[in-house]
């Protein structure tokens, strides 16, 4: 295993030790990115430099005896969808190709403050949008499983890099299952907070009501550290929540007593692959063996989520991408003889299709005659889904479910199939459109070598309980532990 592969919690003792530097560590994963970023395509940019004059700073801190934040010398790649100050923000679009961000995001300010290193920009779908990472207008980026899969999307190139040992902690962004789903077809661990718990201040928006930003880790506690780092209120951002963050890596290690976990029947329906359903079997028995009870609940309004989050998040989206107009900032067309040729091609060289499929689908939703078919009832049944939950949460204290339908599919294979592609993310998106958190840990390996994950799904503001449990299972069956076998 690579330095960069340790565990976050190893890393941090050997760095407080002095048995290693966090120049050493910044340097290791340059390294890696170096030896296997050619294939896997988890970054869209580095600057060595400034990561390692980061790294520096951090390590004569230390030596100078003076107080450390709480990721002090540890890397964390950063999804481009994430602003940082005076680095190249591109939301993987040529929309964005020269966008130097004029001011770091709120969880940027944080992870400065924490002493943490910024690695680098990673790869994504364009604005978030896709489900494999095949949207980036500018490369594909690959499981470190196997290189000719997705490492799933939107945040893939996040995932990527820490599967890959590239670095030890990423961010990325969920708004339907973008930190989840990727984290669960290479094997980390992803977590989406509850909607308000991070400032989504500084994030590029998608769809304004579901985005989140979370982390990606080798492991829970890694998980714990890095949302500990981020999480809590921000005025500027008028729905972050303004409540206590507990100290989530403290807790960890305390197994939870009478823990409830429920399975959702409408969460093993056809259409969902045997071993993955088997895997999620599994994990319940490992968890009745430590002493939780299971319980059967139904989401009855579960079947409804894909539909409900096509509708809700173009719409949004369609929205917020108005600002794209070649006026402010972003590609501008250089032909047109007049304002609207401007606005229309500068439009039309800067987004790819999908984004385009996007705002032509949330524009539909929301004009007039097709606003209250559409729109307005689509927010009636997200409702429903919440109240489904709120339902289930009286009952039991978490819900275990699959994270994709599938393990990791080929590049390619459901590209020009979007409804195909919308249709993977049907485990995720239900937690966006209610606003609950959400974690994806190992579970295990497919026949054919292919990670497996499980989701578990936790009421508002719940996400002491859901590491804690998720760390419970991770001590039980240690699939945190193999690491891609990346050759070269
Ligand atoms: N795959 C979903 C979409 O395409 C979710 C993306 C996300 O969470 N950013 O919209």
């Amino acid at each position: 295993m690579s330095t960069p592969g340790l565990p976050v919690s190893e890393l941090m003792s050997r760095l407080q030790s002095g048995q290693l530097t966090s120049v050493e560590l910044t340097q290791a994963c340059l390294e890696q990115i170096t030896r296997h970023d050619s294939r896997v395509g988890a970054f869209l940019s580095i600057e060595p430099e400034k990561s390692l004059e980061q790294a520096r700073q951090i390590d004569q801190k230390r030596s100078r005896g003076e107080p450390l934040g709480l990721l002090a010398g540890i890397p964390v790649a950063i999804k481009d969808v994430i602003c940082q100050k005076g680095t190249v923000t591109t939301c993987a679009s040529r929309m964005l190709e020269k966008f130097v961000a004029p001011y770091d995001a709120h969880v940027i300010e944080c992870l400065r403050r924490a002493d943490a290193v910024l690695l680098g920009k990673t790869n994504m779908d364009e604005f978030a949008m896709g489900s494999s990472t095949e949207n980036s207008a500018y490369k594909v980026s690959r499981n470190p499983w196997d290189l000719e899969r997705t490492p799933g999307g939107s945040s893939g190139g996040s995932a990527a890099a820490v599967a890959a040992q590239m670095a030890p902690l990423s961010l990325g962004s969920d708004t339907g299952g973008s930190i989840r789903q990727p984290a669960g077809l290479c094997s980390v661990v992803g977590l989406k907070p509850t909607y308000g718990r991070v400032s989504r201040y500084g994030l590029i928006a998608y769809a304004s009501s579901l985005d989140q930003i979370g982390p990606f880790s080798h492991d829970v506690t890694g998980a714990a550290l890095l949302l500990e780092a981020i999480a809590g209120h921000d005025s500027r951002d008028s729905t972050s929540v303004p409540q206590a963050v507990p100290a989530y890596s403290q807790t960890i290690d305390q197994p939870l007593q009478g823990l409830r976990i429920g399975f959702a029947r409408e969460h093993f329906a056809p259409g969902l692959d045997t071993e993955v359903e088997q895997s999620v079997r599994e994990a319940l028995r490992v968890y009745q063996k430590l002493g939780a009870t299971i319980h059967e609940i139904s989401l009855p309004h579960q079947k409804y989520a894909v539909a409900v989050y096509y509708i809700v998040a173009p719409s949004e989206a369609s929205s917020n991408l108005a600002r794209y107009d070649g006026v402010h900032y972003g590609h501008r067309a250089s032909q047109f003889s007049s304002m609207i040729e401007m606005y229309s091609a500068s439009r039309g060289e800067g987004f790819g299709s999908e984004v385009k499929r996007r705002i032509m689908l949330g524009t539909y939703a929301l004009s007039a005659g097709y606003y209250d078919a559409y729109y307005l009832k689509a927010l009636k049944v997200r409702r429903l889904i919440r109240n489904d939950f709120d339902n289930a949460f009286r009952e039991v204290d978490l819900i275990a479910t699959p994270v994709n339908p599938t393990p990791a599919f080929k590049l390619g294979e459901l590209v020009n199939d979007p409804l195909a592609m919308y249709l993977s993310d049907i485990y995720t998106i239900s937690a966006n459109l209610a606003g609950i958190p959400g974690i994806s840990v190992q579970a295990g390996f497919s026949s054919g070598g292919l990670p497996l994950g499980l989701q578990l799904l936790g009421a508002p503001f719940a996400e002491e309980r859901l590491l804690r449990a998720a760390r419970m299972f991770e001590r039980e069956t240690e699939w945190h532990r193999r690491r891609a076998p990346l050759a070269g």
